[in-house]
């Protein structure tokens, strides 16, 4: 069996909270699949703080193995990092940097250990840095050149909060020795989960085709023109890889926040409000070439079906495809 300890730092603990909704396994059922013991966990384990600082202590000092250690929530910095501490007033940060360097594979759980989420706005005084990053830039409490005894740097499952299946799936990989340097992208996020893009498998793709967009909340269309969705930039599968069970933000009628990527939570981010130069959206894939939007755009409104430009801007089909007609060849 592989050890995991999973510690929180300054987060909301939305990726614990998420995490307990895994289904088809449960999340205990996966670890266990996976042959992983879960040696501690703040929601989940009763072994008392007395009994946990006893356990890392043993890990530090090499009595007892530290196979993955998991840290969610952004590292708290200022004042020393006094306002975050772990046994007899040590700040966490210590405490991490040292179980960093004796685990096997260090993970960061969410936007806010990996980039330093909101605990990193600059007004909110807190000083939260990610385990390697800071923001877009490598970094972080333990250092750009950080690797972990297994061979990898901090592995950063980004999100907000990260989807069970991406933490599940990557603990899996860990403990089988199955996600190798290669498996991660220029941010250290999976890629399993981060070569997709969130546009992918949206089910508003025909309008998005069509440039047949929704003006508010609760319509069928397109979101990027008015609403601020970054489906194209975002590097996540929630299109593909539902959650909880069927689900997505784009499906619950919400734009894509794009909260996999380093300043999602970063002040000048206005949620449900479309960033635009000139007019044109500045939320257009990274990899498709302006002009080309436009001229493409052009084209495909002159064509829009009346049936989508109605649909787009109602809350419900009114008109459904109609049948074919005529003769069939
Ligand atoms: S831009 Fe957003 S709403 Fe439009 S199709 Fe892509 S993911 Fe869906
Ligand atoms: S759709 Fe976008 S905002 Fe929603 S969880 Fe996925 S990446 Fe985050």
């Amino acid at each position: 069996m592989k050890t995991l300890v999973w510690l929180g730092a300054g987060g909301c603990g939305g990726c614990s909270m998420s995490l307990l909704t895994a289904e088809s396994p449960d999340c205990l059922t996966a670890l266990a699949q996976a042959g992983i013991e879960l040696v501690w966990h703040p929601s989940l384990s009763a072994l008392s703080g007395t009994e946990l600082l006893a356990t890392l202590d043993a890990m530090e000092a090499g009595r007892q193995p530290l196979d993955i250690l998991c840290i969610e929530g952004a590292l708290l910095t200022a004042f020393a990092g006094q306002c975050q501490t772990l046994g007899g007033g040590e700040p966490l940060v210590a405490r991490v940097a040292r179980l960093a360097r004796v685990a096997q594979c260090v993970v960061a759980v969410g936007g806010c250990a990996a980039f330093g989420g909101v605990g990193a706005a600059d007004d909110a005084g807190i000083g939260g840095r990610g385990l390697q990053f800071d923001g877009d830039q490598p970094g972080g409490v333990l250092g750009a050149g950080f690797i972990a005894r297994g061979g990898l740097p901090v592995v950063n499952i980004a999100g907000c909060p990260t989807h069970p299946g991406w933490v599940l799936d990557t603990l899996a990989l860990l403990a089988a020795h199955a996600l190798p340097a290669s498996g991660l992208d220029s941010l250290q996020r999976p890629r399993f989960y981060a070569d997709r893009l969130v546009h992918h498998g949206c089910p508003r793709n025909e309008f998005y085709e069509f440039k047949a967009t929704a003006h508010a909340l609760g319509q069928q269309g397109c979101l990027i023109e008015h609403l601020g969705c970054r489906g194209t930039q975002a590097h996540a599968d929630c299109n593909i890889r539902p959650w909880h069970g069927g689900s997505s933000c784009l499906k619950g009628g919400f734009s894509c926040i794009d909260c996999t990527a380093p300043d999602f939570a970063a002040p000048h981010r206005q949620p449900l409000t479309t960033p635009k130069l000139a007019g044109l959206p500045t939320i257009l894939p990274s990899d498709m070439p302006k002009a080309w939007f436009v001229a493409l755009s052009a084209l495909s409104k002159s064509a829009t079906p009346a049936r989508l430009r109605h649909n787009a801007q109602s809350d419900r089909l009114d008109i459904a495809p109609t049948p074919p007609t005529g003769k069939r060849r």
